[in-house]
């Protein structure tokens, strides 16, 4: 019996998945429950020792949907949650009753009372944000638990080192943080050197506070070894599958696949050219499948190629397929002279990303990170999840 979900549903296996599909829809959008349940665990046992293991779940579980991802991250084992924004904290406590949620943004102006009647715990990140929660709290015997951003280089949200020194030095305030925690400019890249100058002020940091719990490591930092671990890492893009760092090892199950119907394939001759602005010439005879993704999708008009430049790949029954020309709002085409006539033919799915062309590499096709695109998939794929197996829940 699981406790702790408002919605013990677990997704069904669609039936659908390895068939024709539903003949209205253009394209699709599978997400591997299992994967996700997988990398958290994975991370989880990375930190065995180090600490505990939470998960960003911002931005609709990175645009994969919150009522699975966050239902699957529960039952996996994950029982603390970073969201941004308060309204995010507000639906990820509806789901979750039993589940410690931070709100990485802060206090919103006048929200206080917002986060309290849903449970919320603030990560404060500035001095004015301090003094509206000091005022909040006051003359409570028993004041809601709150968390203290310090800015070691990011130079985002977070106090200064002088500024926390100076909360430090005023424990009569009533206000004593639970959680302090800082966030890395470059842990996608081992060997920059801020990352050893932003752990050292962490140090410095945390050491103000010793009742504090301590959080450092969004997924990247998780990499960089155990000296950036903690009490508590914030893990996001590697759970869902996408690269978050430069070490291969930061690169876990996939778990988000893109896949959108062939609508016709045409034959494009020797120096015609497709698309919008004309932007691709055949240097010979080609077969070209028009295939049902574009922009409007989230299928990143930057992945289109020129004569000049390569653009994105998808992926059909072994073969690679280069993208022609520019994406268009609701179409792109791709180059589809190398596979079987009776393979590329109207109606088949084409993977944009997935197993076979990794979300990252769509990415950078267009000068982007995994983040981007997997935030930006729009409402009108359909969308099917792929359960979690037995085996991996309920622990
Ligand atoms: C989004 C975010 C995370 C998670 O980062 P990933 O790179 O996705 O692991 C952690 N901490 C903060 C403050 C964030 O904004």
């Amino acid at each position: 019996m699981r406790t702790g979900l408002t919605d013990h549903s677990a997704p069904a296996p669609d039936d659908a998945m390895h068939g024709a599909g539903d003949p209205g829809e253009g394209g699709r959008i599978t997400i591997d429950l299992d994967a996700l349940a997988a990398n958290w665990q994975a991370l989880n046992a990375r930190l065995t020792g180090d600490g505990e293991c939470g998960a960003a779940v911002k931005a609709d579980c990175y645009g994969l949907g919150s009522d699975q991802g966050l239902a699957t991250l529960w039952t996996a084992g994950c029982r603390t949650f970073f969201v941004a924004t308060p309204q995010e904290g507000r639906a990820t406590r509806e789901r979750l009753p039993d589940a410690t949620i931070h709100i990485l943004n802060g206090l919103y102006p006048g929200a206080a009372e917002f986060y309290v009647a849903h449970g919320l715990r603030p990560v404060l990140g500035s001095m004015e944000e301090v003094a509206e929660w000091r005022g909040f709290i006051a003359g409570r015997s028993d004041p809601p638990p709150a968390g203290l951003h310090v800015d070691t280089g990011i130079s985002r949200l977070g106090l200064s080192l002088h500024q926390a020194r100076t909360i430090a030095a005023e424990p009569t305030s009533g206000f004593s943080p639970g959680l302090v925690m800082s966030h890395m400019a470059c842990a996608d890249r081992p060997d920059h050197p801020m990352n050893k100058v932003q752990l050292d002020r962490f140090q410095e940091a945390t050491a103000l506070f010793p009742g504090a719990r301590r959080s450092l490591a969004n997924s990247a930092a998780i990499f960089l070894g155990s000296d950036y671990h903690f009490d508590l890492a914030r893990p996001g893009i590697t759970l869902y599958g996408a690269s978050a760092s430069e070490l291969p090892q930061a690169r876990l199950r996939p778990v988000v696949t893109l896949e959108s119907r062939i609508l016709q394939v045409h034959e494009l001759k020797r120096g015609e050219t497709i698309g919008y602005g004309a932007t691709f010439t055949a240097p010979t005879d080609m077969r070209v499948a028009m295939v049902s993704a574009g922009y409007a999708d989230g299928y990143l008009r930057a992945s289109g190629s020129t004569d000049e430049k390569r653009g994105a790949d998808a992926w059909l029954a072994g073969y690679r397929l280069p993208i022609l020309g520019r994406v268009s709002m609701d179409m792109s085409g791709f180059d589809v002279s190398a596979v079987p006539p009776d393979v590329a033919q109207r109606g088949a799915f084409v993977e944009l990303f997935g197993a076979n062309i990794p979300i990252d590499e769509t990415a950078g096709c267009a000068g982007t990170i995994g983040y981007e695109l997997l935030t930006g998939l729009g409402r009108r794929f359909s969308r099917r999840y792929l359960p979690v197996l037995t085996a991996r829940g309920e622990s």
